[in-house]
């Protein structure tokens, strides 16, 4: 019931010629029927992106975006623009924005609300350190993290919230969450949002991230609470990531 998702976040990599590729492969490429896949490359790769991903069932994404619409601020990109280059998903309060840009979880709500206003559905990303997981504080990240969030959305915007779990431990690291650890958490989070609402936990899409890989994401993805992939080194490589989709 809940539609599938692998996301690739290519983070600061990638080229026209990387999207060109993925473009070649997947125009070709069989995948489960119910499954939603998408690239989330680096801005300046969209219009590239959204012409080689045209007559395959990729869709786009947006790594960040920022919370206004326009105005002066130099550098920064809005998800009005985003969403005339067709960008379908946004991620917001990834570990590296929060981590090397210090983003609070007042600006990733911000930032979450901005995709909400114009139709872009946004990923949450939450995840606790080693030390955190160490000192047995994960779920308590994990959901301050969550619950900042949902707690100051209305009902039916929540319903269009996409959340990733990714353990900050797990990812670039090659040291992926065991599927139990992964499974643990992610159904707290499940049980946390059926606080609010019922149907909308049971409706809601959660999905894995750090350091999945072709060789770990069928049993990842075997999970009774993981309904999907955030994959950020595994989606550099195209065979890699059609791989993961497949085992989807
Ligand atoms: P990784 O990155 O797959 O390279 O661990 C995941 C992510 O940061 O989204």
């Amino acid at each position: 019931m809940r539609t599938p998702l692998i996301a690739g976040n290519w983070k600061m990599n990638g080229s026209t010629e990387l999207v060109e590729a993925f473009g070649r492969t997947f125009s070709s490429a069989a995948l489960p029927s119910s499954l939603e896949a998408a690239i989330f490359p680096p801005y300046p790769y969209l219009e590239a992106a959204r012409r080689a991903f045209a007559e395959t069932p990729l869709r786009l994404g947006a790594q960040t975006l920022n919370p206004l619409h326009s105005g002066a601020h130099t550098g920064e990109v809005s998800g009005r623009m985003l969403r005339e280059f067709g960008v379908c998903y946004a991620l917001v309060g990834h570990s590296e924005r929060r981590q090397l840009y210090r983003e609070s979880d007042e600006q990733v709500h911000d930032r979450l609300l901005a995709a909400l206003g114009v139709d872009i559905t946004p990923v949450l990303c939450v995840g606790e350190t080693l030390e955190e997981r160490d000192a047995g504080h994960t779920m308590q990240v994990v959901l301050r993290q969550v619950g900042y969030v949902m707690a100051r959305l209305e009902p039916e915007q929540r319903e269009r919230v996409i959340i990733a779990y990714e353990p900050v431990w797990a990812i670039g690291t090659g040291r992926t969450a065991t599927p139990e650890q992964a499974q643990e958490v992610m159904a707290g989070i499940r049980d946390y949002q059926a606080g609010f609402d019922r149907d909308l936990a049971a409706a809601l899409r959660l999905l894995y991230g750090g350091s999945m890989n072709a060789g770990n994401a069928a049993e990842l993805l075997a999970q009774p609470d993981i309904d999907g992939g955030l994959v950020g080194g595994a989606s550099l490589k195209v065979d890699d990531f059609l791989a993961i989709c497949q085992s989807a």
